[in-house]
């Protein structure tokens, strides 16, 4: 789409785009944006913005607030729900000091080095992801409410549809934005639907999962709707996961993970990055899964992961390599959900997949029967092991991990942990419906 700075001030001029929203997010992957006027542009990719960094969730001390964006000519995308006279364009960017080096709390930074450090090993990481949401509908005074707005299930197909009228605005938006779809379908849960875009390398990739929840949230908004990337809105029914296909390339173009003469088709490098991302999975599940909810829907009986094994087809399995072979070996990491920050999450993947690879990790045999279907001593005797079972439990185990502090850097780290523990704590206090509806007539 846009490369150079000089594609955006020409595409600024062609489309009369009058207002720039420039992004970044916070550590938690919330999108923080401000405005500046078109003329303003210019200047703003030669010194960058300037802004008070202090209230940003996690980024700063008082004393070091003056922070600087420097905007991303690559991420310029034109807002195609704004009016077509006087348009509306938003970009990412990167986060830095006042003297220009990278500011360490930025997620996008982080990434970076990930990236980086891989690309001197050799390799380049490409991610596909699928996320899934809930459209509901609002109340009299627009506020979400978790009121259906469909009957469907998988694929179902009704032509009189609203919602699916309204996937459809959203394709458009996407597409128009330059996202290539690869599909669109109402999901298993009643008003849930998923959309997967192509894979691209994985830093274009976490701009477009930043910029995706942006859209949904937008288009149905715009029609009415309330769109939620929650990850277990109802109880009873599957919950939203964001199931990340990844794979790594080599410098000579060549997907890594694909060995025609290795078992399955799959190389050493494809193993032994499964068996790092299933060595440190239990340390970052706090960062793929980060809400008190999104431990809700890793539960039996709904399609998400439990269980850390891996697995050829087995959609219980935390990852399933998909069929494909060739150019299209992938590793399908399952337990991710939409509400990650999605810089961290693919940094932390692709860091304990270079991990495996480093120190050839070997992630065991490949689990084909349903793991649901078995005893505890069948798991036992395998020693399979489950992902943490709350947001308390997970992120007591990241509080542990070197590894995780090593790859989210010390600032980012503990400004993560700080804040999920006052989440945690938060919740923890509370007394929830199904508290009184279980005890208060019992007791
Ligand atoms: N919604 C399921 C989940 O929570 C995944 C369904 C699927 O396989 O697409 O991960
Ligand atoms: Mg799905
Ligand atoms: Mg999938």
């Amino acid at each position: 789409m846009y490369k150079t700075k000089e594609d955006v001030l020409k595409a600024v001029n062609e489309h009369d785009v009058k207002f720039i929203r420039t992004q970044f997010t916070d550590i938690f992957g919330v999108i923080k944006s401000w405005a500046i006027p078109s003329e303003d542009l210019e200047n703003a990719f030669r010194e960058g913005i300037m802004f008070d960094g202090s209230s940003i969730e996690g980024f700063t001390r008082i004393e070091e607030s003056d922070m600087m964006l420097m905007p991303d000519p690559t991420t310029f995308r034109i807002l195609p729900w704004r009016p077509k006279e006087g348009a509306v364009a938003r970009m990412l960017g990167d986060v830095k000091l006042p003297d220009g080096s990278p500011f360490v709390g930025d997620p996008r930074y982080i990434l970076k080095r990930a990236i980086e450090d891989a690309k001197k090993e050799g390799f380049t990481m490409n991610v596909g992801p699928e996320l899934e949401f809930f459209v509901f509908k609002v109340d009299e005074n627009h506020n979400p409410t978790t009121e259906l707005t469909d009957q469907g299930g998988y694929f179902d197909f009704a032509p009189l549809d609203r919602a699916q009228d309204m996937r459809r605005d959203i394709d458009y938006a996407l597409e128009h934005m330059g996202f290539k779809l690869e599909a669109s379908h109402h999901e298993v849960a009643p008003s849930q639907h998923e959309i997967d875009f192509r894979f691209s390398d994985v830093l274009s990739t976490a701009d477009n999962v930043v910029t995706f929840r942006y859209v949904v949230k937008s288009i149905a908004s715009h029609r009415g709707y309330y769109a939620t990337f929650m990850p277990k809105p109802l109880y009873g029914v599957n919950g939203s996961g964001m199931h990340s296909n990844q794979s790594l390339m080599t410098d000579s173009g060549k997907n890594a993970f694909y060995d025609p003469e290795g078992v399955n088709g799959l190389s050493d490098i494809a193993r032994y990055y499964v068996g790092g991302l299933l060595s440190h999975i239990k340390e970052f599940t706090a960062v793929t899964n980060p809400l008190v909810n999104s431990y809700k829907r890793l539960v039996p009986g709904y399609e998400a992961p439990i269980y850390i094994t891996w697995s050829d087809k087995n959609r219980s399995s935390l990852i399933r390599i998909p069929a494909t072979r060739g150019k299209g070996t992938r590793v399908e990491l399952r337990c991710p959900d939409p509400t990650c920050n999605p810089y961290l999450a693919f940094a932390l993947m692709l860091r304990a997949g270079m991990d495996g690879i480093r120190n050839e990790i070997d992630p065991g045999e490949p689990v084909a029967q349903n793991i649901f279907k078995m005893t505890p001593e069948q798991k036992k005797q395998r020693s399979i092991e489950s992902l943490p079972g709350s947001l308390k439990e997970a992120l007591d185990l990241m509080e542990e991990s070197e590894f995780v502090k090593e790859t989210l850097g010390e600032h980012l780290f503990e400004q993560y942990i700080a804040g999920k523990r006052s989440e945690w704590n938060e919740y923890k206090a509370q007394v929830h419906k199904w508290e009184i509806d279980k005890y208060l007539s019992r007791f």
